[in-house]
């Protein structure tokens, strides 16, 4: 961390400087079960569709039933050996599917078969779960026209190298990504976004590459909206609103793998930081128990040491070792007991680190007042709650050690619940 000798200016985080090409992570191979989350409920489960016992093939979709939307991708070949409920997230369910792993991959070829149409049709069919799962259901709303599509290069926190790995060794997959993407979605422009120090020649990648910053969190989509593209995205609104589409690096990468292969990518790159702060990437399949990384890579975890899925100011702690690696985890953190944040229920003391660090001038100070009162609604009409684009960096320096970060997420979702709840009675 930056800061100037008065502390007047904004301290300042760099994302991690890759200057050469980085060492091929380390692969971790698939221990005896792999882990699979599908959305929904076990209540939604067809009990004749997927059952223990089953066998499934690598590749293959599993759904709850035969017209379920969620789904997740076996990366591996086995026999289905326990359904259970699994909560995440602010009350999400899952449906947790356990696989029994056999030695020898066998491929499920329905993909095959759909990889001669690469639309977005059958992207948002088979290519959610990818790694950097590809969501292209931002393209197929009509009521609301993308032109512009921005591959984001920049890291998500602080950290992370997965998209900075990305961006340095795949790029045959991206450029074929976006050339699909492209012509599927009907778009006029495709920027590619990478952190200035990580600038070098693209050549014909069919996308326009322009550099932010290198210091966090230059590399959100709303702050590239108003550093690339000029536009200042209000509060409340999206970049979706002005016909711009966010997809990360790896997840165009995947994209492109996929219809080049005919075999949808299930390897994930993800950063796996350990308790002495040193960093690997390491390269694993989906569904893989995170307990069997930590084994392959030596890492022991004991009672009360913290499991932080994401980078240090946006990730969120994991309260079981059976977690499984899923599409979107680019890192892992491992801290130990000894040296965890613990946040307090100290007051606030005005210093105003919080508002100087802010990156869209947020007063937090107040904000703060009103979200640990409970009071959501003023949160957002009067202190810019909606303003906030989760950067974590509030919580980072506040001297009174105030959760800052999980008050701004609870309230956002409570103040969701609360105008879902008015939509439905206005219905
Ligand atoms: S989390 Fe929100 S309020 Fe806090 S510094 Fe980041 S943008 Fe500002
Ligand atoms: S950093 Fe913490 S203590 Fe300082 S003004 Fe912000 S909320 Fe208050």
């Amino acid at each position: 961390m930056k800061q100037s000798f008065i502390r007047f200016s904004r301290p300042w985080m760099h994302y991690d400087r890759v200057r050469e090409l980085p060492k091929p992570p380390e692969t971790i191979p698939m221990g005896a079960e792999a882990v699979f989350w599908i959305p929904g409920d076990l209540s939604d489960l067809d009990a004749d569709w997927l059952k223990v016992g089953d066998k499934v093939r690598t590749g293959q979709k599993l759904t709850l039933h035969p017209d379920a939307g969620g789904y997740a991708l076996s990366s591996v070949t086995g026999r289905v050996q326990r359904i259970e409920k699994r909560m995440g997230d602010y009350g999400r369910s899952y449906v947790q599917v356990t696989v029994a792993v056999e030695p020898v991959d066998r491929w499920d070829e329905a993909f095959s078969a759909a990889a001669d149409t690469p639309d977005l049709a059958t992207i948002a069919e088979w290519l959610a779960c990818a790694p950097g799962a590809p969501d292209v259901s931002v393209f197929m709303n009509a009521e609301q026209p993308i032109q512009r599509l921005v591959v984001n290069g920049v890291d998500q926190d602080l950290m992370i190298r997965t998209r900075n790995y990305t961006l340095q060794t795949e790029m045959a997959s991206i450029t074929e990504g976006i050339r699909i993407l492209k012509e599927a979605a009907g778009l006029e422009e495709v920027v590619l976004v990478v952190p200035r120090d990580s600038l070098q020649n693209f050549g014909h990648i069919g996308a326009k590459p322009a550099a932010v910053a290198s210091h966090y969190p230059a590399g959100h989509p709303h702050l590239i909206m108003k550093s690339v593209l000029g536009r200042v995205v209000p509060e409340g609104t999206t970049p979706e609103q002005f016909g711009v589409a966010f997809m990360g690096v790896e997840a165009v990468a995947s994209v492109g793998k996929a219809f080049r292969k005919r075999r949808p990518p299930l390897q994930k790159t993800l950063t796996l930081v350990r308790k002495d702060e040193a960093r690997l990437l390491v390269s694993t399949r989906l569904g893989t128990p995170i307990r069997h990384v930590f084994a392959a890579a030596g890492i022991t975890v004991a009672d009360r040491d913290r499991i932080i899925f994401g980078g240090p100011l946006t990730g969120s702690a994991m309260y079981s070792e059976d977690q499984p690696v899923l599409p979107d985890t680019d890192a892992i953190i491992v801290q130990d007991s000894a040296g965890v944040y613990r946040p307090s229920d100290n007051p606030c003391i005005n210093c105003g680190e919080c508002v100087r660090i802010c990156p869209v001038n947020v007063p937090v100070n107040m904000l703060v007042r009103f979200l640990e009162a409970g009071q959501y609604e003023e949160a957002a009409e009067q202190y810019d709650l909606l303003s906030c684009i989760d950067c974590g960096l509030c919580s980072f320096v506040c001297a009174s050690r105030i959760p800052i970060g999980q008050f701004i997420r609870l309230g956002k979702h409570e103040l969701e619940l609360i105008h879902s709840a008015e939509e439905e009675v206005h219905d």
